[in-house]
């Protein structure tokens, strides 16, 4: 059975490691950001889809890590394979209720498309954004 036609969302980083589940309902946003953090930290912008923090299962979170990565927020990634996983805004009283779990890391078909580019002011100058979304300069 694909995901597709089952109520939850399942993802793993790289070497499987670190792997997950949500439920569908609990989908919100899906963006690309392209601010210098999540370019630094996935490579290139980053694509993610915004859940209910408590919805996010883990299955497996032997090599799971938090990075501190600002004053008011942590990425999650594998301490084995380095992939890049979640976005969560811990300290941020109107955030921290969510997380952003990376669309790269979801195991297909997903039915999800993205729905706008963020943060585009600070994008890379190596890539233009021509695929017609909606292009926010900040969040
Ligand atoms: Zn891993
Ligand atoms: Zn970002």
């Amino acid at each position: 059975m694909s995901n597709q036609e089952t109520d939850s969302l399942t993802g793993q980083c790289l070497c499987g490691d670190v792997s997950f589940s949500f439920a569908r309902e609990d989908l919100k946003s899906v963006d690309a950001c392209h601010c210098g953090q999540c370019r630094q930290w996935s490579g290139n912008y980053w694509a993610s889809v915004n859940i209910s923090f408590d919805a996010l299962k883990f299955t497996s979170d032997g090599t799971f890590t938090w990075y501190r990565a600002s004053n008011y927020a942590r990425r999650g990634f594998c301490s084995k394979c380095g992939s890049s996983l979640f976005w969560h805004a811990d300290k941020l009283d109107d955030h921290k209720d969510r997380v952003a779990v990376a669309l790269g890391s979801l195991n297909g078909p997903t039915g999800l498309a993205l729905t706008e580019h963020i943060f585009v002011a600070d994008k890379g100058d190596y890539y233009d954004i021509a695929d017609g979304l909606p292009q926010k300069q900040k969040y």
